[in-house]
């Protein structure tokens, strides 16, 4: 496993990935207040303060994807785009795998508090590819830094 340390979505675009074949990530951020967010289809849901991890994948353009979700100039589309679009959302994570979606958002513990966010087409009876890990912990205190960490997985 390795750690790196970016500050924003330039940095993310010049790391230098090993060359596997990663075809899932996950986005780890934190709600810093409670909201209500309006998620497309979805309609209005009022989201916890907190930490949560979200998975999803791209088997041939992982890059572009995390690059595309850092990013706060775009059109939101799929759910997790409402809920990052949030101010009150700091991005605080990132990792890339090469363990599928699915499999990798059941190894992750958390809470399912949005039944089928990002989980639209899901044919493994995920329930949610959005999961709510709890409290804001130390470590990722928004006070404290504003780097994103990445891991490869
Ligand atoms: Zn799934």
């Amino acid at each position: 496993m390795k750690l790196l340390e970016i500050a924003d979505e330039k940095a993310f675009s010049s790391l230098i990935l090993p060359d596997r074949s990663y075809v899932s990530y996950q986005l780890l951020f934190d709600l810093l207040n409670p909201s209500l967010v309006s998620v497309g289809r979805l309609g209005e849901i009022a989201f916890h303060a907190g930490s949560y991890v979200y998975t999803g994948s791209s088997r041939r353009y992982i890059r572009k994807r995390i690059l595309r979700h850092l990013s706060r100039r775009k059109k939101l589309h799929w759910h997790i785009d409402y809920l990052l679009a949030n101010p009150r959302v700091r991005m605080s994570g990132i990792v890339l795998s090469e363990t599928s979606e699915c499999e990798l958002n059941r190894r992750t513990a958390g809470r399912i508090i949005v039944p089928r966010f990002g989980a639209t087409d899901c044919r493994e009876g995920c329930g949610s590819h959005l999961k709510f890990v709890g409290k804001i912990s130390n470590e990722s205190h928004p006070t404290r830094t504003n780097a994103i960490s990445v891991r490869l997985s």
